[in-house]
């Protein structure tokens, strides 16, 4: 079957059966390169409408920031070497425009020349990602505003910093790649300012747990610009920027870089007839394979399935499409393999210091209503206090009561973040409990962790809560409690910086001092971590003191007195 006035492209042996990939950099090249593994028998072809396959995109914002200085780093795999290597041909600068589902043909038009041709397929790989959000609001289009998605973007916004002499910039939307790009236009001595519409950056986490990155931040000399939208971007008569917020301010700069979010790209598969999800993805199996059997989706574009909450999600992360290229591979093979689906493990790195999480959020639970769970606090050292440099992590454990199974973990320091969340997430990978937590055998030395490492620690005191040992106090209610709040730090400690109400009972002297306390109201505890407010939680217990634990305590309060989650 062919149009009029287009070429049909058939393959050299059109007896081979014909693998076509749309998008050849996270989802597609992975798929590309294990189907060779496993097949040498299928033709394999690669379209991708950018000038580049198998490009790093994580690592765009550093080529900005000048930490990668040459371009070529960014490049994984020349098509030359798909070729050689893998008999895959890649075809760059070719742009997919239509899926002819009946006939298994797909048009195609090549960008330089605007030629248009069609192509057989006898199976399809969608892989062709997700576009920044550009909303249409005035200004928008100006010179100087930028999103990062490729190459030439980076390549762009490099050459826009030098020539302009910039220096300043503002970020819309204070997400993953918004706060990677601050970063690297920090490194370029830019001033920068985030402007996001939620209250706080970093949406995959809870507001408290955002709250020290937004202090950190702020300290580097960031300026937040929070709880406010975009409206419209205006050109000065000098050719800079000034960005307009919904509220009227007004944020200078000589570049903004629009970091709002990203679309999955899917107006190829729903012009096809293939079934889109509520998540805006394109909807697949278990193997990837879309509602047309010869089809399969993969990457940020595709809509998998939410382990933690059980519902359908997208989640534009590299690992989880690499993962996703390669079921893809393994099922057209003849294969049985399985995506498991997601459960959002992700890091990113803010000015020194490292921002992690796996498994759902507290708000995403309440999102998805979800009850019966708990949270624990702690910050302790990235590793044994007694080696020098210890570094605290701030992090929030979620684990569903009675059970224990773990549901989800937020940490935040500047060491030994992201391995902590990495053990988390595996654990969670197999179904494990905080008892799990608290009985893992992982690696000691004082420069590398604790023999109770953070990980052991944020088990144990989940189990001490499941045990009913520690009955937990709910942070929110803070500001209309009747309970007695009491600090149990040393009073130096307390007279820098307390909660509303609290008084003050060191740990060290509760053995002579216990029998002031109100045995007919119940007493909230807290100190600067948890540990002691633990220690005085079971005594008082033990002498028959109503009595709970202000979980993560002074610590846990800044964070939430930051937040805005109590006064
Ligand atoms: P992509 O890798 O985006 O590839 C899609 C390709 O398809 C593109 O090259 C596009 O040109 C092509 N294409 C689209 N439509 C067509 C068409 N019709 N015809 C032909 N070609 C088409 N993830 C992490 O886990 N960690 C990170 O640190 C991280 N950092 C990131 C930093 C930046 C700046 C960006 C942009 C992303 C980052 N990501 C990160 C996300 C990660 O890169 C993506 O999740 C991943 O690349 C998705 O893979 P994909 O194959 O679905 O799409």
């Amino acid at each position: 079957m062919s149009t009029p006035g287009i070429e049909v492209q058939q393959s050299a042996s059109s007896a081979r059966r014909r693998v076509v990939i749309v998008g050849g950099v996270a989802g597609g090249a992975s798929c590309a390169a294990r189907l060779r593994r496993l097949d040498e028998a299928v033709e394999i072809v690669v379209f991708d409408r950018g000038p580049y396959a198998s490009f790093a995109n994580c690592g765009l914002p550093y080529y900005v920031g000048d930490v990668i200085a040459d371009e070529r780093a960014l490049l994984m795999a020349s098509p030359q070497m798909f070729r050689t290597r893998f008999d895959v041909q890649i075809r760059t600068e070719t742009e997919v425009t239509a899926i002819d589902r009946a006939a298994r043909m797909l048009t195609v038009r090549d960008v330089p020349t605007g030629e248009v041709r069609r192509e057989r397929y006898d199976v399809l790989v969608l892989s062709p990602g997700a576009a920044p959000i550009r909303p249409p609001l005035p200004g928008i289009d100006l010179p100087g505003i930028f999103a990062v998605r490729s190459i030439p973007d980076s390549r762009r916004i490099r050459d826009w910093i030098t020539a302009r002499g910039a220096k300043s910039a503002v970020v819309v939307g204070g997400g993953f790649i918004g706060l990677e790009m601050v970063e690297n236009l920090v490194r370029r001595d830019l001033g920068v300012t985030v402007l996001e519409k939620l209250p706080h950056v970093m949406p995959p986490l809870d507001p408290e747990m955002a709250a020290p990155v937004m202090e950190h931040l702020a300290q580097s000399g960031v300026q937040l610009h929070m709880g406010d939208g975009l409206a419209r971007i205006e050109q000065t008569p000098d050719d800079s920027l000034v960005v307009v917020a919904e509220s009227g301010a007004r944020l200078p700069a000589d570049l903004v870089i629009l970091a709002i979010g990203v679309r999955p790209e899917t107006d190829l598969a729903r012009a096809a007839g293939l079934t889109i999800g509520p998540r805006g993805g394109i909807v697949t199996d278990a193997q990837m394979r879309t509602s047309d059997p010869a089809i399969w989706a993969v990457g940020d574009a595709a809509e998998v399935h939410d382990v933690l909450t059980g519902q359908e999600t997208v989640l534009p992360l590299a690992g989880p499409a690499n993962r996703e290229g390669r079921v893809a591979a393994e099922s057209i093979a003849g294969r049985t393999a399985r995506f498991r689906g997601v459960q959002a493990t992700s890091v990113v790195g803010v000015l020194g210091m490292t921002v992690a999480s796996t498994g759902a959020s507290e708000k995403g639970l309440v999102r998805a209503g979800i009850e019966g769970f708990a949270k624990v606090y702690l910050h302790p050292g990235h590793h044994a206090s007694y080696y020098p440099g210890a570094r605290p992590i701030h992090l929030k454990l979620l684990f569903s009561v009675p059970d224990g199974r773990i549901v989800g973990a937020q940490a935040v320091g500047a060491e030994g973040v992201e391995k902590r969340i990495d053990i988390i997430a595996m654990a969670i990978q197999l179904g494990g409990t905080v008892h799990d937590l608290a009985a893992a055998e992982l690696c000691y030395a004082p420069q590398y962790g604790a023999a109770k490492d953070p990980v052991n620690l944020a088990g144990m005191i989940a189990q001490n809560v499941l045990a009913g040992d520690m009955p937990l106090a709910d942070w929110t209610a803070l500001d209309r409690t009747d309970a007695l709040v009491v600090d149990v730090r040393e009073p130096d400690e307390f007279a820098k910086g307390r909660l509303p109400g609290a008084i003050n009972v060191p740990l060290s002297r509760l053995r002579e001092r216990w029998t002031e306390l109100p045995s007919d109201r119940e007493i909230w505890l807290t100190c600067a971590v948890g540990q002691r407010a633990y220690y005085a939680t079971r005594f008082l217990a033990q002498h028959g003191f109503r009595v709970r634990n202000l979980s993560g305590g002074f610590g846990t309060y800044r964070a939430m007195r930051a937040a805005g989650l109590v006064s």
